[in-house]
């Protein structure tokens, strides 16, 4: 999941009037500019300058450049000077990359002693950005908008969030998703409109026969299959009543076929479901957690939503601290006070080792549903630290995503009886008061679970996509968020 091949175009707008010695400055800053923040550790891609812009021709021309650019995921635009913005009309409606419009001026400070006109005339972005910020006004285009000294951390890290969240918009334009089987029957969140879904975000969903998958399994040798059992064995802790030499041999023919036709196909993400599993000895446990961990989506019972979105935050997270994995919200401890309310987020089997705090132990155990063999699966539990929920839901006229801040902890006493990865966490601002916004705002039991992302990433995801987003976290009242929701509701009526 490499990302320094990925380009974020750093172009500024300017004039004529000036004349061609201060619009040599202007570039000359802008190039300083540029480095800069291509050499920051926290901005995920690299940052090209682009010669100053100074026409409607300039302007639309590189706009379309930006289009045909594979590599660029990404627009910084800053008017260094006044640029008058109806020349910015023609390229912001041809550009189809998302922008940031960073408001800022190459000196920090005021130079007191020495500011005269000439100064004033060159260093005007304090009104070239309120000119251009009218335009995208005015226009209604999705961007995010940066204020800050370029070489203020915090304008770095505003940047380089935003950055990861064009990363993860990149991702979905050209994503894969394969479906083995279809939905779990009847449940509805897990639904949506894939039509819909391919023209908003990009991604494609494709629905195999199981068979398709059950032959690429069979392909493999059973010497392919003990490496692949020995491999468990070398990575993971594996107790003695576990070893169970024949699940172990199915599970990782399970993971290897799963894996060839994944990567053969080009898909990025996959769902399954456990009550389609014609010809398959168990549902894929290690196998789904071992594919998440290499980098792949996924969501259970057909949730190809989420599967996306689970790839897509792992794209945005790349290179970052902390793991991200499919997610439930699966069973609750209320305890007797706000402080003590606890979620404990799990699924049957397909949580990410990526979020475990130790080594995974290998395991075997009855699922109890499915009607299956006992599946293979890690066993773990997550490091405490801050961490985001998100989903995404149809509501028909629209997708929302919803997510809630959240701060995992570590568990107040073992769990020797539980036999899957598990996570434990407390919602801000509490269970109670998250919860019923979750559920006023339709939220799905499924996640895409981040201890590597923030609010802040998946804002402006969800901004770069035009796609409704409501937040859940230590500010949230419930009776504002009810509505907001109702407000948001018309909104988008209105706006259709
Ligand atoms: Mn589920």
């Amino acid at each position: 999941m490499s990302t320094a091949h990925k380009e974020l175009w750093f172009c500024t707008g300017s004039q004529h009037l000036y004349g061609p010695g201060p619009l040599g400055q202007v570039a000359e800053n802008s190039q300083k500019i540029a480095a800069s923040l291509d050499g920051e550790q926290g901005i995920s891609a690299t940052v090209v300058f682009k010669p100053v812009l100074t026409t409607a021709d300039e302007i639309l021309k590189l706009c379309r450049e930006a289009n045909n650019a594979d590599n660029c995921i990404g627009l910084v635009l800053w008017m260094h000077t006044f640029s008058p913005a109806k020349m910015w009309i023609a390229g912001l409606t041809a550009l189809r990359k998302p922008f940031l419009h960073l408001h800022t001026q190459f000196n920090r400070d005021l130079p007191y002693s020495t500011i005269d006109m000439d100064f004033m005339n060159l260093n005007q972005a304090a009104h070239g950005d309120r000119e251009f910020g009218f335009i995208t006004a005015r226009m209604r285009l999705a961007r995010k908008v940066v204020v800050g000294h370029w070489q203020d951390p915090e304008t770095v890290h505003e940047i380089g969030t935003w950055t990861r969240a064009a990363l993860g918009w990149a991702e979905s334009q050209t994503l894969k998703v394969a479906r083995f089987g279809d939905n779990m029957r009847n449940v509805a969140v897990t639904e949506g409109d894939k039509v819909e879904a391919q023209r908003v975000f990009g991604y494609t969903v494709s629905g195999y026969g199981i068979g398709d998958l059950t032959d690429r399994m069979a392909q493999f040798s059973d010497t392919d299959v003990q490496q692949q059992v020995q491999e468990y064995r070398d990575t993971y802790s594996l107790a003695k009543e576990h070893d169970r030499a024949d699940s172990l041999a199915v599970a990782a023919r399970i993971e290897l076929g799963l894996r060839a036709f994944l990567t053969e196909g080009g898909f990025g993400a996959f769902t399954d479901t456990f009550e389609d599993l014609h010809g398959m000895g168990q549902l894929p446990g290690i196998a789904t957690q071992r594919l998440m961990a290499d980098g792949f989506g996924f969501g259970g019972e057909g949730d190809w939503k989420t599967a996306a979105l689970v790839r897509i935050m792992k794209v945005m997270a790349a290179g970052l601290p902390g793991g991200t994995s499919f997610m439930e919200d699966y069973t609750y401890h209320f305890g007797t006070t706000a402080a003590d309310a606890r979620v404990l987020g799990s699924h049957m089997l397909e949580i990410c080792p990526t979020i475990a705090a130790g080594k995974p132990t290998v395991e075997v155990h009855p699922l109890g549903i499915g009607g299956k063999a006992d599946p293979v699966r890690l066993v773990f539990t997550s490091p405490a630290g801050a961490a985001v929920v998100a989903s995404i839901v149809d509501m028909g006229n629209r997708f929302r995503m919803i997510v809630n801040e959240i701060d995992v902890v570590v568990p107040d006493q073992p769990f020797p009886k539980l036999p899957v990865a598990r996570t434990v966490w407390n919602a801000k601002p509490s269970l109670k008061i998250a919860a019923a916004a979750w559920i006023y705002a339709g939220g799905a039991h499924h996640t895409g679970f981040s201890q590597a992302l923030t609010m802040e990433h998946m804002e402006d995801f969800a901004e770069i996509a035009g796609i409704e987003l409501v937040r859940i976290d230590s500010e949230t009242r419930l009776e504002q968020l009810r509505r907001e929701l109702l407000w948001s509701d018309a909104a988008y009526r209105i706006g259709k």
